[in-house]
């Protein structure tokens, strides 16, 4: 079966098996065991975008497996290997960068063709729904890269959404005290349970200022500004989410920036290393991830999600292409954390009480 987006918000459902088509060299056809819906999909699904053409098969986040067995996620960018970039190993700034799901089809399908060197095998002990978090964890990784942080430092994440708490989460392994600042009060109350094991503190709002690194994992133009006037001198901000479009910025706000010598790094998608680096920590932190699934379901019920995708107030979507002919979504099997990571009181809230 495949999942086809043939124009603006519709997606057609095709239940019979595609003819295998040709495989160019270097590529492999594997069979996709599941595919979670990312708000670019949603995105894509709304508005269409200038360098997308249709019809098109949507899905980057996914796992597969080759006639063998073997499972892996998958790379989604398909990079030309030989621009400055791509020898620099910042393949995800390839001049020709292409996108599987977006220039290419994608993962919401029974089977897949991608380039074999974009596989990532998986661990034996990682299961297939929590590495779909493979892509987002990767993302994650580039942007915690593209900054310098101590242990200890002081971290703030802008967007309670599914890239927020996973960065919060990452953040808190590698020994940050991350606050995540979600506006959103009914979106805090629907993550309580993985704030609480993860023992990370969202608030709607702090009065603190002089945050050592500052990190926007959501598209408001106010937070990327908040974002700017509460970093630290010599601070770091990783411009992670790209911000709402024909927005202007206050350049007394931007001067800030100057005279507090904050640090400004970009950082988008992940290259190939990134997404194997991802694979520890999802396997070390399953139970966590497991909690920022809302749902894992069967793929036929993709187009009545997309607008609840596009809303943000939901956690991720799995598509599991092993229920393919199921009605009903199965049960997330939630093993409570084998410890919480409790909220030891430096590395939690440092709101003014
Ligand atoms: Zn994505
Ligand atoms: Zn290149």
């Amino acid at each position: 079966m495949k999942i086809v987006l043939n124009r603006l918000k519709t997606l057609e459902i095709v239940e019979q098996e595609p003819l295998i088509p040709d495989i160019p060299d270097g590529s492999v056809r594997v069979e996709v065991l599941c595919c979670a819906v990312c708000r670019t999909d949603a995105k894509m699904w709304e508005q269409g975008h200038r360098d997308l053409i249709l019809p098109r098969i949507p899905g980057h986040e996914m796992v597969v497996r080759d006639t063998d067995g073997n499972r892996f996620m998958v790379w989604p960018g398909t990079n030309c290997t030989t621009c400055s970039y791509c020898r620099q190993g910042l393949e995800n700034l390839c001049e020709k960068m292409k996108i599987i799901g977006f220039h290419h089809d994608g993962g919401f399908a029974s089977h897949v063709v991608v380039p074999s060197r974009n596989l990532i095998p998986l661990s034996a002990g990682l299961d297939n729904h929590t590495a779909c978090f493979g892509e987002p964890v990767g993302c994650i990784i580039n942007a915690f890269e593209k900054i310098e942080y101590k242990k200890k430092s002081r971290l703030l994440i802008y967007g309670g959404g599914t890239m927020g708490l996973a960065a919060a989460l990452y953040a808190k392994s590698i020994g940050l005290q991350p606050l995540v600042i979600e506006k959103r009060e009914s979106k805090i109350h629907h993550v309580r349970a993985f704030l609480d094991a993860a023992g990370i503190c969202c608030e709607k709002d702090t009065l603190d200022n002089e945050f050592d690194l500052i990190i926007n994992a959501c598209p408001d133009v106010i937070a990327f500004c908040q974002a700017v006037s509460k970093v630290a001198r010599a601070g770091w901000i990783c411009f992670f989410s790209g911000i709402a479009k024909n927005e202007t910025i206050d350049t007394n706000l931007v001067n800030l920036i100057h005279y507090k010598e904050a640090k400004l790094a970009g950082a988008y998608g992940m290259t190939r290393t990134h997404m194997e680096k991802a694979i520890p920590f999802i396997t070390s932190h399953q139970s966590y991830l497991k909690l920022l699934i809302q749902d894992i379901v069967p793929p036929h019920r993709l187009p009545a999600l997309m607008p609840k995708v596009l809303s943000g107030s939901n956690l991720k979507y799995i598509l599991d292409f092993t229920l393919a002919f199921r009605d009903s979504s199965i049960e997330i099997s939630h093993q409570a954390p084998v410890q919480p990571m409790g909220i030891d009181t430096a590395a939690g809230c440092f709101t003014v009480d």
